[in-house]
């Protein structure tokens, strides 16, 4: 199993919200603190589904349990923000959709830390990395290799 980091503070430092954890988003939020992150995934037809719902919508059977993923994947697209929407928001910061390696076409939208907005591209490799906020482990993506 791949260990994903945790960060020590969140360096996006604008105020997040969260959905309510539910049995089918609770592995995606919570499974970081164990530096394992795992989505749900299908067992019958062996497929993670993003973002997670009780039954796979491929097979719809109710085989659905967190499985863990690499973490590693490409950014699929992005934006930079340079406007701070609300108070206390640091501006610039990249929202982006990231492709994960294991399987084609899970994707995931979360920021990049640890990179200069200005030098994000499409393909760029990436790894995921956590940092905790209101009892979630939020998931964010920085440049692959970039170390413990
Ligand atoms: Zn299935």
């Amino acid at each position: 199993m791949p260990e994903h980091p945790i960060l020590q503070s969140d360096p996006i430092a604008h105020t997040r919200s969260f959905p309510q954890l539910t049995e089918s988003n609770e592995a995606f939020w919570t499974s970081g603190a164990s530096g394992n992150w795992k989505l749900p995934h299908c067992s019958l037809c062996n497929r993670y589904i993003h973002p997670g719902q009780p039954r796979c919508p491929y097979c719809l059977t109710n085989t659905v349990t967190p499985k863990g993923v690499t973490g590693l994947g490409n950014v699929f697209t992005y934006t930079i923000n340079r406007y701070p929407w609300s108070e206390g928001w640091a501006v610039p910061y990249v929202a982006a959709v990231i492709e994960l390696d294991d399987q084609p076409g899970l994707r995931v939208t979360s920021n990049l830390t640890a990179i200069d907005p200005e030098e994000v591209h499409i393909g760029m490799r990436v790894e995921v990395c956590f940092v905790e906020s209101s009892g979630r482990w939020v998931p964010l993506f920085r440049p692959a290799g970039t170390g413990k």
